[in-house]
């Protein structure tokens, strides 16, 4: 059938000719996957399935069984993806989601996921990008344009601060505005106006004591009104608590179906005058519109070609890996001499290629490391392997840490895959702590006394403490969880087929404890609170001064990158400044490789706190030996700006501000300094504010210095170091003490003069 074979739908004469039941019955699912049909209007069904790096679709669409669905690629899921930051990968890898959707006659997929990596024990960490905002939500933004080229939409989720698994239902994340602002919201904000989602899922959990699924200053401020949101809002699976609320506070969809409960409550509520018909037409609105936007793709049903996205899935995988430390170049292994190489590790055979829950893909093949190696060296070198241990095993099993002694001691190197046992990673619930399995490390090091050529690749859908293990190995790949083809990409990496280009979106601490949740995480009683504040990953280390194993953004490669001449140009000064970064990169190493630049800026004159310096931008950079190149970075007035809480927007305040180039969080290779005139606020004054916010004011300081005249109180109140005590008073207090020269009413009038009101409460902020 061709395109034009879609049914369109005219929305407007619908909404006129459905009744009112027959509206609300809109609102929520089918069944588990499906959107409810009219069939006596010709308003056909669509369908929806997870998401997010492979399609799992049910062929039953009644029932929620995780893992019996269709066969489809099982890309990397977003940690790997992450580690790439390779904006156009995550473009190619969303269109070729988007067409398994295509063939599978799947109108949405549901994600991806853009929620923070807050806490390394989120047991759904592999599901999301990054510690750091920009890096998710640009990542993000290529997957869902990739996806949405293909008239297949994304769902965009779990808005907001759904950071951890435990009590995910109902917890209260209870944060800041101005730290939503910054660190929680970017990433969702970033999506919604560069890529348009068809759909955004609010999440299970409470933001501030109000579910996010009846949360109107979430779905419909926020979301609606200050980003232009046009999609459609769906609840997470069964998040939806109060229907009426949450449709009122613009939750259009509930799924799955709630058998009516739901068409219900809106019925009773427009009934009772609670909900107005408005609200509700607006809802149904947005559902025709989505069932309307899928019908072309309904029609443009073409099979996948399941090899082709293989291929795409293991060049995404070798993009995502990160070769975290290479002592000596141990790594990679000359496929042509040398001799036997050890493959030690369940995990080499046995993949971990993705977490457990609903994002489980059911593969087209699997590839294991192992079966690449030998394939790949064919006979050149001698591969030998040896377990070493049971995945879900607690206990060292003495036979076959024994069997990989031998096995290590014959060899020249020893290649030792290790990783998180799939029990420990699901969504659901989160990890216990950031180790790998005891009995693992008993391995390693018995391995590493008979022989210290040791390379260890690691499978790991968040990050594991190396620390007490990470000297007896020479070399260390982290692969996170590297989707159906990570088996054959891993060959590819070790054996210098392919060069690491992967970079860390999360920091490795040198311990669990040292992490920026530690005290205020899981919560309890209902709540958790965000203590540390702006201070999410390296932002914390850097803060608080901490060594970390790995910092954010490293990544080394088998070859070797200098930075040069690094030009830092106001293109736009002003409150919306924007800021050309020049730099040139060379490939001082023999090998071809991938660089990729990162641009952080510091505000070291700031009047609120900031974190020392935060990523505003980035790019990716491929050169062959010896070659160099030109990159260039522009940076917009958001990454010079802070949400003022009481301006409650955006400034970018005047001043220097310092912009660094580097490898990663903590290899700044350049750096200069530029001056933004930014936009000057001024406080309104109240009656609390200070005489010093009153001597500050631009109109208020030159007159009260008038009033003061020569006197006593103008001599203490400019007295350097001792008027200090005195100016912190405010204005009005001082007014009431002994020969002020102004009366209490005197004061109060002045507040009027200079600004409209008294109240303290909401004091406003304004241009100077
Ligand atoms: C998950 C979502 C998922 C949905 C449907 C929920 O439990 O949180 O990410 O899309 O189920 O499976």
């Amino acid at each position: 059938m061709t395109m034009d074979a879609a049914v369109r739908l005219d929305i407007p004469a619908l909404i006129g000719r459905l009744t009112l039941q027959e509206k609300a019955s809109l609102l929520e699912g089918a069944d588990f996957w499906r959107t409810q049909p009219v069939e006596r209007l010709g308003i056909p069904s669509i369908m929806v399935s997870d998401g997010p790096h492979g399609l799992r679709q049910q062929a039953e669409t009644d029932h929620a069984a995780l893992t019996t669905s269709v066969r489809a690629t099982c890309f990397p899921p977003a940690v790997a993806l992450a580690s790439s930051w390779d904006i156009a990968l995550l473009r190619q890898v969303g269109v070729a989601l988007g067409r398994e959707c295509l063939a599978g006659r799947v109108s949405v997929l549901l994600g991806p996921g853009v929620n923070m990596k807050r806490t390394p024990l989120c047991g759904r960490n592999f599901e999301y990008f990054s510690e750091d905002p920009l890096l998710a939500g640009e990542l993000a933004a290529a997957l869902v344009d990739g996806i949405q080229s293909q008239g297949i939409g994304a769902s965009l989720k779990h808005f907001a601060a759904n950071n951890q698994e435990t009590d995910r239902m109902t917890v209260s994340a209870d944060v800041d505005e101005r730290v939503l602002r910054e660190v929680y919201f970017p990433a969702f904000e970033r999506v919604v106006t560069a890529s348009h989602p068809w759909t955004v899922m609010c999440s299970y959990n409470k933001v501030n004591g109000v579910y996010a699924s009846e949360n109107r200053w979430l779905l419909t401020s926020v979301l609606r009104d200050e980003w232009g949101f046009q999609g459609l809002v769906v609840s997470d699976w069964g998040a939806v608590n109060q229907r009426a609320l949450g449709l009122a506070a613009g939750l259009d969809l509930e799924m799955p179906s709630s058998g009516g409960a739901g068409t219900r409550a809106i019925l009773a509520a427009v009934h009772a005058g609670t909900l107005s018909e408005v609200e509700l037409d607006a809802a149904a609105t947005r559902v025709l519109t989505l069932v309307d936007r899928a019908q072309p793709g309904l029609y443009a049903q073409e099979p996948f070609d399941p090899d082709a996205h293989h291929v795409l899935a293991r060049r995404a995988a070798r993009a995502s890996a990160v070769l975290l430390k290479n002592n000596d170049h141990l790594l990679p292994i000359d496929p042509h001499q040398g001799g036997a190489v050890a493959v030690i590790g369940e995990f080499a055979r046995t993949p971990r290629f993705q977490g457990a829950g609903s994002s489980q893909v059911n593969p087209t093949r699997v590839d294991n490391a192992l079966d690449a190696l030998r394939s790949a060296l064919d006979g050149r070198r001698d591969i030998t392997f040896a377990a070493g241990y049971t995945v879900e095993s607690d206990a060292a099993d003495a036979a076959l840490v024994q069997e990989a002694v031998h096995t290590a001691a014959a060899a020249n190197v020893a290649l030792v895959f290790l990783g998180l046992p799939p029990s420990q990673e699901s969504e659901g619930y989160d990890r216990t702590h950031m180790a790998l399995p005891a009995q693992q490390i008993e391995l390693l090091n018995a391995v590493a006394d008979v022989n210290p050529r040791v390379a260890v690749v690691l499978s790991n859908g968040s990050a594991v403490t190396v620390t007490p293990w990470q000297d007896r190995a020479a070399a260390i790949l982290e692969g996170w969880l590297l989707g159906q083809a990570g088996g054959s990409a891993t060959a590819d990496l070790l054996l210098g087929l392919a060069n690491p280009s992967g970079r860390l979106a999360e920091t490795i601490p040198v311990e669990y404890e040292h992490n920026p949740t530690i005290g205020a995480f899981p919560g309890e009683h209902g709540h958790v609170r965000y203590g540390e504040g702006l201070l999410i990953g390296y932002r914390w280390y850097d803060a608080h001064r901490l060594p970390v194993a790995y910092p954010f953004g490293h990544g080394l490669s088998y070859t070797t990158f200098d930075y040069q001449d690094l030009a830092v140009t106001v293109r736009i000064d002003g409150p919306q400044p924007q800021v050309d970064v020049t730099v040139t990169v060379a490939n001082t190493g023999d090998r071809a490789g991938t660089e990729t630049v990162q641009v952080y800026v510091s505000d070291p004159q700031t009047t609120v706190y900031r974190p020392d310096q935060e990523l505003r931008g980035f790019t990716r950079v491929a050169l062959k030996p010896g070659q160099s190149q030109h990159v260039q970075v522009t940076l917009g007035s958001r990454a010079f700006a802070f949400w003022h809480n009481q301006a409650r927007r955006w400034v970018v305040e005047p001043g220097a501000y310092a912009v660094r180039v580097g490898a990663s969080s903590r290899d700044i290779r350049l750096q200069q300094t530029i001056n933004l005139s930014g936009q000057d606020l001024v406080p309104e004054l109240t009656v609390e504010s200070t005489a010093e916010a009153w001597f500050a004011h631009p109109d208020a300081g030159p007159w009260l210095r008038g009033q003061l005249g020569d006197g006593q109180w103008a001599t203490v109140l400019a007295d350097p170091r001792n008027g200090q005590m005195m100016r912190n008073n405010p204005l009005q207090r001082l007014s009431r003490m002994p020969h002020f020269p102004l009366s209490e009413q005197q004061a109060k009038e002045a507040v009027l003069r200079f600004n409209t009101r008294l109240d303290t409460e909401h004091s406003g902020w304004r241009h100077a």
